[in-house]
């Protein structure tokens, strides 16, 4: 068994581990078990939301294993819907109701969805959920540095983390560059770039020179550049393979390569427009 013992510090002092398991488009099920697998494997990192529909599987998973939740680090979120001050906060009980937990350990506003212009009043329930101890952190996803700029201009509090789609083809310098000047910590989601980026020649290269596999040398891509990922499988095998990451190095040839991969492709919508 392989525990990660990286942890990144957010601004509020709580820590987060590097990896954690990400469960998009898993059933309740599948969510049950791969959570609880993931657990007892080593993670203790997951990362939910309300849109993925399966947060009671996850609840349960963390239940099922044999691990205290407090060691446990829960991320849900906000779903576009449930935007403005009085939806969220409803949002906000109703996913504990489904986790059956007191808190999570970070809560997002899952995307800006600027056309609604919600995200301002969505982060106050935020800091009120905080300030009541349902959300230990609090962060947003999907947030251009305008959005970021609106949300610390208007209220004074920056979000701890912005989760954001970051992959060997999407490697957001940019945006990078500005949460490191704002002490906002970046998490990338679609690590793997949903599969597409292991058969890169490039990143199977890699992988052969090390004897690992290309989601090892992707996710432990993630590890150097001090990202937090949060690859997704339900396979008991990847879930173990993905976690094995810390005991290999990436050497300064690797890292170069897999930075010339960037292409600037997005797999998910744009940030700007959606929702
Ligand atoms: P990912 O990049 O983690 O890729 C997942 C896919 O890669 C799996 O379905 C599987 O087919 C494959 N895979 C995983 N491990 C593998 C291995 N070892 N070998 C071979 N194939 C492997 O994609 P994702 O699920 O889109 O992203 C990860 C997580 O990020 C999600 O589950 C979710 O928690 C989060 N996410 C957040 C947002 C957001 O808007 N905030 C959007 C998308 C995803």
């Amino acid at each position: 068994m392989v525990t990660p013992q990286l942890t990144v510090q957010l601004s509020d002092g709580h820590r987060i581990p590097q990896l954690g398991l990400g469960v998009w488009q898993a059933s309740q099920y599948e969510a049950r078990h791969a959570v609880e697998l993931a657990i007892e494997t080593g993670y203790r990192h997951v990362d939910t939301a309300s849109i993925y529909g399966n947060e009671e599987g996850v609840g349960e998973g963390i239940r099922n294993a044999s691990v205290p939740r407090e060691q446990v680090f829960l991320t849900t979120k906000i779903w576009n819907d449930a935007q403005g001050r009085e939806n969220t906060a409803k949002a906000i009980d109703a996913s504990l109701t489904r986790l059956k937990v007191d808190y999570v350990d970070l809560l997002l506003i899952h995307w800006p969805a600027p056309s609604k212009d919600k995200y301002v009043e969505t982060w106050k329930a935020l800091i009120a959920a905080q300030q009541a101890g349902k959300a230990r952190s609090i962060g947003v996803s999907n947030f251009n540095p305008e959005h970021l700029h609106r949300l610390i201009g208007e209220t004074g509090v920056s979000p701890v983390l912005n989760q954001v789609e970051l992959h060997p083809f999407l490697q957001q310098q940019y945006l990078r560059k500005h949460h490191a000047s704002l002490g906002i910590a970046t998490q990338s989601w679609s690590p793997l770039g949903q599969g597409s980026a292991l058969t890169h020649s490039g990143i199977v290269g890699i992988a052969q020179k090390h004897g690992r596999t290309p989601a090892q040398v992707i996710i432990r891509w993630h590890m150097e550049l001090g990202l937090i990922a949060i690859p997704k499988s339900i396979t008991p095998s990847r879930i173990r393979e993905n976690l094995d990451v810390f005991n290999f190095s990436l050497d300064a040839a690797d890292l170069a390569s897999i930075e010339k991969m960037n292409t600037g492709t997005r797999l998910g919508p744009d940030p700007a427009s959606f929702g």
